[in-house]
């Protein structure tokens, strides 16, 4: 065939959905659809970052050396089995290229992150798709779907976009049940916002086959600059490091990242205020009479009555200027995602969110 065609799989990747981030008619829309953190980045971070512009003629650094060590001091982890990408989508990305491929099948579940499934499928391997019980990973699940053919099993601890928690007792008992040539990775996105979670460093630390994946996006507020970081056994990252473009971070980015690490105080502030508000928005729902299961992470996933329901309320939050996410692509249509903003935010969700139910109650009498 004299024809230029893309390898196998490529075709079948829907593209990733970002967050909507403008609105017809709101000039300033209050953007709570991409679980950025609303107090944006820590101003050292910014400062770090911007002073690093004039130098733009200089190459990166390609080991990263100054970062890993500053990710290993602030997360007591292993400078030696840390490695960066341009954010932990590209570190997900780099585990699908080393260790699937044609023929070989990767778990994600029902709810999961779409990145593990575009991943797997540029890599040219299948996506195994696992059912989840209630919006919770369901590890049985998962291990009754491992075959010969698994190379690799991705979970999201918190999970996104459903926000909820595994406790490590089920994670270890995922790992003990995988056979030793499967690799699994926790997503580690949300690990900062659940209390007493360390992202399950420790089954990294002594086992083969497990990796986990952090990022600088959500609580770190750095999004924009594209930086995240993998955690994983020495042989792992001796493989991931031989298909790392070797300045995939740029000086800022490796500045900016630093810095916010070391701007303690402000991470602290964030991630108090953010428990706060999320068991108040949390709260509010229930009240409303709508669903929401306890958050792990820095947003909430509220349940309506069914699509149609979801699809209205998302309309009413939108004539308020208020954008949250409707995830209909990860199986949830009957639900809308909601970040976490700041409190005068999370009070602008809610009192909406009441002046719809009051609405919808005057129609109905
Ligand atoms: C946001 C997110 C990521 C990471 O994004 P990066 O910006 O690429 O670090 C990874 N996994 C999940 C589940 C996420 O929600």
């Amino acid at each position: 065939m004299n024809k230029i065609t893309p390898q196998p799989g490529i075709m079948d990747i829907a593209l990733y959905q970002g967050g909507q981030s403008q609105l017809a008619g709101h000039a300033e829309p209050l953007k709570l659809s991409s679980n950025e953190n609303p107090f944006g980045p820590s101003p050292k971070a910014v400062e770090a970052a911007a002073a690093q512009m004039a130098a733009m003629n200089r190459y990166p650094s390609t080991d990263h050396a100054e970062l890993r060590a500053a990710i290993a001091s602030a997360h007591g982890v292993q400078a030696e089995n840390v490695i960066c990408g341009v954010g932990s989508d590209e570190v997900i990305h780099f585990l699908c290229q080393a260790y699937a491929g044609p023929g070989a099948e990767v778990i994600h579940t029902e709810h999961g992150f779409a990145m593990y499934r575009i991943s797997t499928l540029a890599a040219g391997a299948t996506p195994v798709e696992v059912a989840e019980r209630d919006r919770y990973v369901d590890v049985d699940a998962i291990l009754a779907a491992v075959t010969d053919a698994t190379s690799l099993v991705f979970i999201a601890n918190p999970a996104n976009p459903t926000a909820t928690l595994l406790p490590m007792a089920e994670i270890t008992r995922l790992a003990d049940g995988l056979p030793k040539n499967v690799l699994l990775v926790l997503d580690g996105a949300y690990v900062e916002f659940a209390e007493g979670y360390d992202g399950g460093k420790k089954l990294v630390e002594t086992r083969d086959n497990v990796v986990m994946t952090r990022t600088f996006s959500k609580l770190y507020g750095l999004g924009g600059l594209r930086v995240g970081w993998g955690y994983a056994p020495l042989p792992v990252i001796e493989v991931l490091n031989r298909i790392r473009g070797p300045f995939n971070l740029s000086n800022a980015a490796l500045s900016g990242a630093e810095a916010a690490l070391a701007d303690k105080d402000w991470v602290a502030d964030c991630l108090c205020t953010n428990a706060d508000e999320r068991a108040r928005l949390t709260g509010g729902l229930r009240q409303l009479g709508f669903g929401c299961d306890d958050s792990a992470a820095n947003f909430v996933l509220a349940r309506f009555t069914d699509e149609a329901e979801a699809l209205t309320v998302d309309a009413y939050l939108k004539e308020q200027g208020i954008i949250v996410r409707h995830p209909k692509s990860y199986n949830l249509p009957h639900c809308l995602r909601i970040t976490v903003g700041r409190p005068e935010d999370n009070t602008r969700v809610l009192s909406a969110l009441t002046n719809f139910k009051q609405q919808a109650q005057d129609v109905s009498v």
